[in-house]
């Protein structure tokens, strides 16, 4: 995963720092793309999983659209470059400055979470003599069986219009002039890899789809939102099998010959393509525990410390040892959730080595924060040495 030359141009580098590998990236965006191709499905990246420039720029080149979730994701995406009709904008919590620099962008589509939030488009459009393209979020209470931290689809998750309020939704879309009806949308969680999950999801879909329809509202855009997981046990497994996922979508979902599928994935376009890479300030040899202490923390990879989250850790100072001595490998945070993992097995490991935390390329280097105030996290790539 990393060249002998990578490996021997970190000693030079301050640690830590984001070690990207953008040749992986694109592999992976070519990847995606040709598979969406076979079914002609639309794919709108996540930026929320990285918003690093030259990622950005490769998202933007491959042809994929923008999902947004924040008015600063929206003026990103049009200033690196995407095009506006390929801009979408979800949230549960769009404020009416971030709905009119939108509605001012004139981007593809709001992902609509309630009723309140519809009136409220229809009414900043109508003061702006527009129409705002609308697709209905619906939370289908479909389990996306990940972890509970990252669920998004069920009936006590805060994403989405419930299926019990959809005729009070086709009433308010009906007698809002300002709006236009594009579809529907769904997004049920993140790290999904049980891929059972999506043919429930497409079930749900057919059923939605059916119901608007049945009301004479022509259904445009089925957007089926992401969550493609990645395999964090095995991050020499580069790529997602993109073409069993949507294949599952050709096979379960029914679609019109004039209907658009759309995708929105972000970590498994992004995720393994960068490591964190860290130095070992201290080992501790404790009685009942051994602990490396690195120069990496929470502020530089928040997910162990937010949702339990599996990197794994490997030392690449010394690649070709095998012995194994059991280590929990922390931050320097005041924090004692500031810990990477508990008794991991590593080569016996000196103050000075090189320490990565492989698949962080998705809701790493975006999540990183001033705590303990830190310096901002520098970024390598691999092209670049
Ligand atoms: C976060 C998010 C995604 C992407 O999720 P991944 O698990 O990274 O693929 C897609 N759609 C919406 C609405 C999101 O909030």
């Amino acid at each position: 995963m990393f060249s002998d030359k990578d490996i021997s141009h970190f000693a030079n580098l301050e640690t830590p720092f984001y070690f990207y590998d953008l040749t992986l990236l694109q592999k992976t965006l070519s990847t995606c793309a040709d598979a969406a191709k076979l079914y002609n499905f639309h794919v709108h990246y996540a930026m929320k999983a990285n918003f690093n420039e030259r990622v950005l720029e490769k998202i933007k080149d491959t042809g994929f659209g923008a999902d947004c979730v924040s008015g600063g994701e929206v003026s990103k995406a049009i200033e690196v470059g995407f095009k506006k009709n390929q801009v979408v904008f979800a949230g549960v919590g769009k404020s009416d400055k971030e709905i009119n620099g939108a509605l001012d962008n004139d981007i593809f589509c709001f992902n609509v979470e309630s009723i309140q939030e519809l009136e409220v488009i229809n009414e900043l459009a109508g003061k702006k003599n527009k129409k705002a393209r609308v697709a209905i979020r619906i939370n289908p209470n479909v389990d996306a069986h990940t972890h509970h931290n990252i669920t998004t689809g069920l009936d006590e998750n805060k994403f989405g219009i419930n299926s019990w309020d959809l005729p009070l939704c086709a009433e308010t879309l009906k007698k809002s002039a300002n709006l236009e009806f594009l579809g529907i949308h769904f997004h049920i969680g993140s790290q999904i890899t049980n891929l059972d999950v999506y043919k429930n999801l497409c079930v749900r879909v057919n059923e939605f789809a059916a119901w608007f329809e049945e009301r004479g509202f022509t259904v445009k855009v089925l957007n089926v939102g992401g969550g493609l997981g990645i395999d964090y046990h095995n991050p020499e497994q580069q790529i997602p099998d993109f073409g069993a996922y949507f294949k599952i979508f050709s096979e379960f979902l029914n679609v019109r010959s004039n209907q658009e599928v759309h995708f929105e994935l972000g970590r498994a376009l992004v995720g393994q393509s960068s490591s964190l890479i860290s130095k070992v300030l201290y080992v501790k040899n404790g009685k009942k525990k051994n602990f490396i202490i690195l120069d990496a923390g929470m502020t530089e990879l928040m997910r162990p410390a937010l949702y339990q989250a599996y990197h794994k850790i490997s030392n690449i100072s010394k690649l070709a040892e095998a012995d194994a001595v059991k280590y929990d490998v922390v931050g320097p945070i005041c924090e004692s959730t500031d810990c990477f993992g508990k008794e991991v097995e590593l080569p016996t490991t000196l103050r000075g080595d090189l320490i990565a935390l492989n698949s962080t390329g998705a809701y790493g280097e975006v999540m990183a924060s001033h705590y303990n105030l830190r310096e901002n996290i520098v970024s390598v790539y691999n092209t670049d040495i």
